[in-house]
């Protein structure tokens, strides 16, 4: 392209869209629509929708204790093994299965965590009351479950070939830290693009919010109450750190960070010292350089404590997930088309983002998609259908919109699965 024609295009652009809008390349094409295999891979996942729902709600009512997924791993490897997949489960009890591509095209891994936070004891049993189903676990995460079997289907059904592999994942123990993925990503080579299925249909998630729990413990040889006069106790170095963590007021979130101590425990008696007390650290920032300073200065800050007060201080790490980047950050991940075409999808299918003006696009998430965007892996997280109250025991879904859920991870499956090519660039204000 000549200089002058380079310039009259961008005047073109500009003219087009307000000074103020980012521009984000998307590969989705309406076009695409008119493919007959994938319209009918739609068709096939209407058809099938209500065995669908039944379906999610079989999972739903499996045991799926973090940790304890064997039944539901049990069943999603039948069911890909039925519809012809390549399946192989890890140690962990990630399930695996490859759609194989006919070659030369990207890598794709669709990743549905199958463990719910509720305990084996609970009452899983699913409601249906109208359009919405109730039941503890039944948003978070056993409609992903049951969209990613449905999309597996759909494709077969419609003899869909993509170039790409497609990997179909269901992953374990994403509720205790994102675990599962976590090893799943350090058994096997790192793919093109990462989709996790989990989250409310809506805002597409591109970013990590990094987290890390830490339990600070301090151990002392304890004594009567008539004999702890002036004697170390970890009761006043606990005190003296928890007062100096909260000291700290980092910048708040988005950019910054928070931090909570959500458990003190410890001491058993009223007459004596305390030989074994300790508190937990919620740390949490979208900031990796912020988060490993601030997990410095905190476990730092908690020595001196233990020193001063000449007590020993253990420190626990129970879970450390990397951080993303801030908005800024991750600007460049945002103008990866995965997520602009996931927001188009989303657009064509008619989501409900909420209420107007709700971000299509959130530089954060909580999810297995994590993992990948702190590896550098192109990730985002998708949603099921609509609901709430998740991690109680009033969970609820709205089982119609999880057709829009399941509708948008085939798309994806289908635009991305011979390329990654943008088509054409949004303008977003
Ligand atoms: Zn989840």
């Amino acid at each position: 392209m000549s200089s002058s024609l380079r310039i009259a295009a961008v005047t073109l652009a500009l003219a087009a869209a307000p000074l103020t809008a980012q521009q984000y390349p998307t590969s989705w094409d309406p076009a695409h629509l008119n493919r007959p295999d994938v319209k009918a891979a739609l068709a096939h996942l209407e058809a099938g929708f209500p065995k669908q729902v039944d379906e999610w709600i079989k999972i739903a009512q499996m045991p799926g204790k973090s940790g304890h997924e064997q039944q539901r791993g049990a069943y999603v490897k039948a069911e890909m093994e039925k519809a012809g997949l390549r399946v192989s489960v890890d140690s962990m009890g990630n399930v695996t299965g490859l759609r194989k591509g006919s070659g030369g095209g990207p890598t794709i891994v669709f990743a549905a965590h199958m463990d719910i936070v509720h305990s084996l004891e609970t009452n899983t049993t699913v409601r249906r009351a109208g359009d919405t189903l109730h039941a503890p676990g039944i948003f978070d995460n056993s409609a992903s479950v049951a969209n990613m079997l449905a999309t597996i289907r759909a494709l077969n059904a419609a003899n869909i070939v993509t170039t790409g592999d497609l990997i179909f994942v269901g992953t374990v123990q994403e509720e205790l830290g994102l675990r599962g993925m976590d090893y799943w990503f350090k058994k096997n080579p790192k793919p093109d693009l990462l989709i996790a299925m989990d989250g409310g249909l809506g805002a597409v998630s591109y970013g990590a919010l990094g987290i890390y729990w830490t339990r600070y413990r301090f151990k002392s040889e304890g004594a009567h109450t008539l004999r702890s006069r002036g004697m170390p106790t970890p009761v006043k170095a606990l005190a003296d750190a928890v007062q100096r963590i909260y000291a700290l007021q980092p910048a708040p979130l988005p950019n910054g960070a928070v931090i909570n101590i959500g458990q003190v425990h410890g001491g058993e008696i009223f007459n004596g010292i305390p030989q074994d007390l300790y508190f937990t650290v919620d740390l949490r920032t979208p900031d990796p350089t912020l988060l490993d300073s601030l997990d410095r200065r905190i476990t730092r800050m908690v020595q001196e404590a233990a020193d001063r007060e000449k007590v020993k201080l253990v420190v626990e790490v129970e879970q450390k997930n990397g951080a993303g980047g801030t908005e800024r950050m991750l600007e460049p991940k945002r103008r990866h088309p995965l997520v602009q075409t996931a927001i188009d999808i989303q657009k064509h299918l008619k989501v409900d983002f909420g209420m107007p003006g709700a971000a299509e696009a959130i530089p954060s998430g909580s999810t297995d998609a994590n993992v990948g965007v702190v590896l550098g892996v192109p990730s985002i997280a998708i949603g099921r259908s609509q609901g709430g109250n998740q991690h109680t025991l009033t969970e609820w879904a709205h089982w119609p919109s999880a057709l829009q859920g399941t509708k948008l991870t085939l798309l994806l499956a289908t635009t991305f699965g011979d390329g990654i090519k943008p088509v054409t660039t949004r303008f977003v204000p």
